[in-house]
């Protein structure tokens, strides 16, 4: 059942978006709006599990992880990602468009070939208006030639504003390269962009380009320097931490500290280690510690407040082929959750091999970077040009705290609320009821009226609305509330009540009785649904309901629907949470105005224990000093996402509101949303 809605979501994201009439493809792009955000390279391989033909072990595994993670790629079919398969023209155009943040876009394309409204429609007019693809010849865009890969090279180059590469084409078939192609194929060359594609060093620039070889080209800009991320010394507090016994790795480490303008701790050794403790294969010192992996040397003093760096480096010299195992008394003795750690090592002959990944379990909860292996004597330069090839993480500035995807939600923190397309505000976290009834619910909606809650979600098929309404009125009288202050939804159920509208809505308002209800959503589609919520309509007409909203639409129930109402919906009501997640269908219904809400934020009764007791959600909670609840609930509000948590418990009520004095980093964001499991955790 879960792949026959996600497949037809699919096919439902380009009609929707159709609808909407914005760009939205449906095989290329996910309905994610994320544009070039700089978050660290930490994809996630086993998330290409869902596509049966991209092996963990590919080499292009990878970049489809991250172009799937970021809502840059999505796959052809719900199981496959096709990476063999070609990319037209009007698909890269709207891969990059999508890339952009979706610009808005003026006028329809004008060329031979291409219609206004088709799916490809604005992206293409916002390439050809950005000289990033232009015209095919004849007039026409060549919207379904596919692309060759000296031409996808080309327009990532414009698309990255055409800049400047001095390096000469390190690729045996650079005669090959056409011309016009030569400074973008250079560029790509120099920046690692066509890393994975130059078997033999050989380009090939005249054959098409296919799926997986555009993922690994994204993948590999968006973590280059010539992607528009910001520089290293523009990022978060900075610390360069190393280990050096014989100063080999120091002064490496104290150029990056310069470079980076980063605080700089020295890793000391309880007890110093001498010559004869580091002379190799006589059973000395250091040869008993590599070969024993619960060696943990103790630290002489420590760092003051680890919890004011974002981002570590990480330098060691390489025993035995892996870092020291005073590195790992290092790792273990903070919490690296969210941060970002990049490892370097000294080495006068082998590589660093296995040492940085061997480490990357002793800090799970970090984004790990490729690290990189310098000799001993290496030169300021040399540190200089690997440091500004790194794709750090953006400066924590106020705008992570409301991310891209919050204001397009138009979610206000200042004010906890959000405006509705309907012009009534109403606030971002709220009380969910659906298990509370008789006097456990008349006391909780009254505790959380008490906590400062002013959105109570209802349905009439929990049975709880006379409570609800009693607890309203109690409080309002109690706490000298008004009317006005509190947001109550409900909602009217398929079967009975949608084929007899007006006197379901009625019910509904008797057993509230708190004058007008702000919000009533169709519970779940039925075939009498469009002529219930034409009911519901008519109530706004007269004064009775405020806002419209929709329960358990998805992505191909909202594109039948919304052409047959007059009222566009104000909301939403869908199950969201870090084990379904929803991704790409939230955006898509946000593109259409329409704010989404989640139900079972917490997993729902009989999955919260798991959902709150998961180790990232846990550790992240802990590096805030907050709950997991907490965390979880304050992801769905930055992801633009309402929260309506039940709970009968009042401190659990109250814990539940305090989700304004912190704010999750990019990179937690980022290892929640690699929790999703496409689990639902309920039918509907
Ligand atoms: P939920 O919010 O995911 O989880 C509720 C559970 O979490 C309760 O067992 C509660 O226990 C616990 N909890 C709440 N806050 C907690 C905290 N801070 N720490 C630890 N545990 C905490 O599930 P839900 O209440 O079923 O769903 C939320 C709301 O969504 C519903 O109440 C309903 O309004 C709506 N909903 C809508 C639909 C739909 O089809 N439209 C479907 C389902 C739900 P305590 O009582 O002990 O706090």
């Amino acid at each position: 059942m879960k792949s026959l809605r996600f497949l037809s979501f699919t096919m439902a994201v380009c009609m929707l978006c159709l609808l909407a009439l914005t760009s939205c493809p449906a095989a290329e792009v996910s309905a994610s709006d994320r544009g070039l955000e700089a978050e660290p390279l930490a994809a996630d391989t086993t998330q290409t599990a869902g596509f049966s033909d991209v092996p963990a072990g590919a080499w292009y595994a990878d970049a489809i992880a991250y172009c799937q993670q970021h809502g840059i790629m999505s796959g052809a079919s719900a199981t496959t990602f096709e990476p063999e398969g070609t990319l037209t023209r009007a698909m890269l155009a709207a891969v990059l468009y999508r890339m952009s943040g979706s610009p808005t876009v003026s006028a329809p394309p004008a060329f031979a070939d291409t219609a206004a409204g088709a799916w490809y429609s604005d992206a293409v007019s916002w390439a050809a208006g950005n000289s990033v693809i232009s015209g095919y010849g004849g007039g026409t865009f060549g919207v379904n030639e596919p692309t060759t890969r000296e031409q996808a090279v080309t327009i990532l180059w414009r698309y990255a504003g055409n800049p400047e590469s001095g390096t000469a084409l390190d690729v045996s078939d650079a005669v090959s390269v056409s011309t016009w192609a030569q400074a973008a194929v250079r560029w790509a060359d120099a920046n690692g962009i066509l890393e994975g594609m130059t078997e033999n060093r050989r380009f090939e620039p005249k054959t098409n380009i296919k799926r997986g070889e555009i993922a690994s080209m994204l993948y590999h800009y968006l973590s280059s320097a010539g992607s528009s991320q910001p520089g290293p010394a523009a990022g978060g507090k900075t610390l360069v931490a190393y280990f050096s016994a014989t100063n080999t790795t120091r002064p490496l480490a104290e150029y990056a500290a310069d470079i980076l303008s980063a605080d700089l701790y020295e890793i000391v050794p309880e007890n110093p280690y001498t010559e004869a403790d580091l002379a190799y294969y006589t059973n000395g010192r250091a040869d008993r510690e590599q070969n024993d992996s619960s060696a943990r040397p103790a630290i002489s003093g420590g760092v003051e407040s680890m919890a004011d760096y974002d981002v570590i480096f990480l330098g060691y010299p390489i025993w035995h082929g892996q870092a020291p195992r005073i590195i790992s008394t290092f790792l273990e003795s903070y919490d690296f959750t969210g941060k970002t750690i990049i490892p370097f090592c000294t080495s006068h002959s082998s590589g660093i091999g296995s040492s940085d990944t061997n480490l990357h379990t002793l800090a799970s909860g970090a984004s790990w970077l490729a690290g990189r292996r310098f000799a001993g004597g290496t030169s300021r330069s040399t540190v200089e040009d690997w440091i500004s090839g790194l794709a750090l993480p953006q400066p924590e500035t106020e705008v992570d705290a409301i991310t891209s995807a919050t204001s397009k939600a138009g979610f206000n923190f200042e004010t906890k609320s959000v405006t509705l397309n309907s012009g009534y505000e109403m606030p971002i976290n709220g009380l969910g009821t659906y298990s509370l009834h008789g006097e456990t619910c008349v006391n909780s909606v009254k505790s959380a009226l008490a906590s400062g809650v002013r959105l109570i979600d209802t349905a009439s098929a929990y049975g709880n609305e006379e409570e609800v309404g009693q607890a309203v009125r109690e409080a309002m009288e109690e706490l000298g509330l008004q009317r006005e202050d509190i947001f109550i939804i409900t909602k009217i159920y398929p079967g009975s009540e949608m084929a007899n509208p007006e006197q379901a809505i009625q019910a509904c308002l008797d057993r509230l009785d708190l004058g007008y209800v702000d919000m009533m959503l169709l519970h779940h589609p039925d075939r009498n649904d469009v002529k219930a919520y034409q009911a519901m309509e008519k109530f706004v007409e007269d004064g009775k309901i405020r806002s419209l909203g929709l329960s358990n639409w998805y992505v191909k129930e909202l594109e039948e629907f919304l052409p047959q109402v007059t009222i566009t919906p104000a909301l939403v009501q869908n199950e969201i949470h870090p084990y379904y997640q929803e991704n790409d269908v939230i955006p898509c219904i946000q593109d259409l105005g329409i704010v989404v809400q989640g139900w079972y934020p917490l997993g729902g009764r009989g999955h919260t224990a798991e959902l709150l007791g998961d180790e990232v959600i846990s550790g992240i909670a802990q590096a805030h000093g907050v709950s997991s609840a907490q965390v979880i609930l304050r992801w769905n509000l930055q992801k633009g996402v309402v929260v309506i948590p039940g709970s009968s418990n009042p401190d659990h009520i109250r814990e539940n509101t305090e989700l304004y004095d912190f704010k999750l980093t990019e990179a937690e964001m980022a290892q929640i949303n690699a929790l999703d499991r496409n689990e639902k955790h309920d039918w509907y």
